[in-house]
């Protein structure tokens, strides 16, 4: 019994040592410390979107900047199709292989978040809901995550034939009308901070993220699972680029801050992505496709993992901010 109190004190001392060793490890190498609570925040589900924003981004090979970019081959349709699939009462996967697509259907209407590039737009979205019993004429409104051409290549098209209303953050309308090798949409809506487009008894709200483009929209949609709502939460650009300034990983870190305590708020529970290798579209239509009344819907994966997801592309930001800084 005697010696019970130098047994705390030295327990204590050797705990007090232990944070102040491993805060001086953070301190000496924040990159690796913010890599790590990455790799802590990723559990086993968001493992791509890991390696995606945590790899460190390649310098473009100099002396290429003025030569305008190669035409982009068109893949064969083997290599990009990929089957459309109803994935709650109300949204439905129309993308390829590697890139999410969704619609929203509405009694008002249906809005298509995303457009893929031109070449898969009518294959994937277009014929996709029509494989699904849907009518793409009834689409009305198109939200673009951002302005690379792999998520609105096909908006123009979208515009054209169907008379949708194109939605994009105005950096990214400015980015998209500077485009050598993209369709170009006519300017139809600058998306606004919280704003919301509803139709019939469904609402999508757009989010200001910037960060992966400087009009990057993250969306968020009231969906239903057999009577159940749910809200999905997307996170509109993932990747940095060895071009990204400093202002804007900045940027993107407050984004992926500000969204996920609106994931919490709002109490986002299903994560949908506009890359199916975050999301893990492929395993999940799987699962879906094999679901038994009342089993767990594969897409519902609670707000806690979904935020997660969220502070994944935040740690990476802040690992690859330092390592600039460190530079
Ligand atoms: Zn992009």
């Amino acid at each position: 019994m005697r010696d019970w109190l130098p047994r705390i004190v030295i327990g204590t001392i050797l705990a007090t040592g232990l944070g102040a060793a491993s805060q001086a490890a953070q301190e000496a190498d924040p990159v690796a410390a913010h890599r790590a609570a990455a790799r802590a925040a990723a559990g086993e589900e968001h493992l791509a979107l890991l390696e995606t924003v945590c790899r460190v981004p390649q310098p473009i090979q100099t002396g290429a900047t003025n030569v305008p970019p190669p035409s982009r081959a068109v893949p064969a349709r083997e290599e990009w199709y990929a089957e459309p699939a109803q994935v709650f009462d109300n949204l439905y996967f129309v993308g390829t292989q590697d890139h999410g697509a969704w619609a929203v259907t509405t009694s008002e209407g249906i809005i298509v978040i995303d457009a893929l590039y031109d070449y898969a737009v009518e294959g994937a979205v277009v014929d996709g809901l029509r494989k699904l019993g849907l009518d793409p004429e009834e689409i009305t409104h198109v939200i673009i995550s951002h302005g690379h051409g792999d998520h609105h290549g096909g908006a123009k098209y979208l515009q054209d034939r169907f008379g949708a209303q194109i939605v994009m953050g105005a950096p990214d309308w400015d980015l998209v009308e500077r485009s050598t090798r993209d369709p170009i949409p006519r300017r139809d809506r600058v998306a606004t901070e919280g704003m919301e487009i509803r139709l019939g008894e469904t609402t999508v709200t757009l989010y200001l993220t910037p960060g992966h483009t400087a009009g990057t929209v993250s969306t968020m949609i009231d969906v239903r699972d057999q009577g159940r709502s749910h809200l999905t939460a997307s996170w509109g650009g993932t990747s940095l680029f060895a071009t990204t300034s400093v202002e804007s990983i900045q940027a993107y870190i407050d984004s992926a801050v500000r969204y996920q305590q609106l994931i919490e708020t709002r109490g986002a529970d299903v994560l949908i992505a506009n890359h199916t290798s975050f999301d893990r579209t492929p395993d999940k239509l799987a699962a879906l496709a094999d679901r038994r009344p009342g089993d767990p819907h594969p897409y519902v994966i609670g707000a806690d993992s979904v935020r997660r997801y969220v502070k994944v592309a935040e740690e990476c930001a802040r690992a690859e901010l330092a390592r600039r800084l460190a530079e």
